[in-house]
């Protein structure tokens, strides 16, 4: 619900009882729905990697270095050229000089042209993407059907995590106030498989930024709810291992 709040989709009549509890002064209430505003914030800046937009990036020098090119090269000089001059061949040769130039110079602003949309459909494309992730993200945290998982620290000083795992769009895993992994080692994900014996399954890694919050999107996990008898987190050198090189540090049951 508070989720659902800081989104702005609670129905009106929802709204306004929580806003009238709000008014009631209940810090439990008010700190939660800050929570859940931060939560709502961060989904919209949840990109994959920063990879793309250096590539975007890229591909904008092309197109300005293209047109640039275009421009010192076709730098027309046909008004220098004196046409009383000329005789009629000389006329046709410069007609066909002129019909050259001119194919040459179209063919080269219909490639610029083409770089200009290619560098904004590219853009279009990725801003698509991160809308599509945060928009899964969100429902996710506020479709009620699914499952909330309470991760726990065996450390009491340790806050504990929150995840929801929605059967169809994945698991958003969140946390606040997490002792951040010394130098470059990541925090992981893992599946617990329910089939016995069955091994810990690699899932993404992360970081909580320097307040400890993050917020980790897992649209595609690597084994099915119904098939998963607990979420584990270690903590991993960079890039993540195969299997868990340490003792979790939260471990959630999935039920
Ligand atoms: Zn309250």
């Amino acid at each position: 619900m508070y989720e659902a709040y800081a989104l702005g989709v609670l129905d009106p009549a929802e709204r306004a009882a929580l806003e009238a509890h709000l008014t009631g002064g209940c810090q439990d209430c008010a700190k939660t729905i800050d929570e859940a505003r931060w939560l709502v914030s961060q989904l919209a800046y949840m990109a994959p990697e920063a990879a793309p937009s250096d590539m975007l990036k890229g591909r904008l020098m092309q197109t300005v270095r293209a047109e640039a090119h275009a421009a010192k090269r076709f730098t027309p000089s046909r008004s220098a050229i004196p046409f009383w001059m000329w005789a009629g061949v000389a006329a046709l040769f410069l007609f066909s000089l002129y019909s050259t130039w001119n194919s040459q110079r179209l063919e080269r602003e219909i490639q610029a042209a083409n770089q200009r949309a290619a560098a904004i459909l590219q853009e279009r494309r990725e801003l698509d993407a991160q809308l599509q992730l945060a928009k899964r993200a969100a429902i996710i945290v506020t479709d009620p059907a699914s499952l909330k998982i309470a991760l726990a620290s065996q450390d009491p000083q340790t806050p504990a995590l929150e995840a929801k795992w929605h059967s169809q769009l994945g698991i958003v895993l969140t946390g606040q106030s997490i002792p951040v992994p010394s130098g470059n080692r990541v925090l992981q994900l893992w599946l617990i498989p329910k089939a016995p014996g069955g091994k810990p399954i690699p899932s993404l890694t992360f970081r909580p930024d320097a307040n400890g919050k993050f917020v980790l999107l897992v649209a595609n996990p690597p084994e099915l709810m119904a098939a998963t008898k607990a979420l584990a987190i270690t903590e991993e050198p960079e890039g993540g291992s195969a299997q868990p090189s340490t003792t979790p540090r939260w471990v959630g049951g999935v039920s």
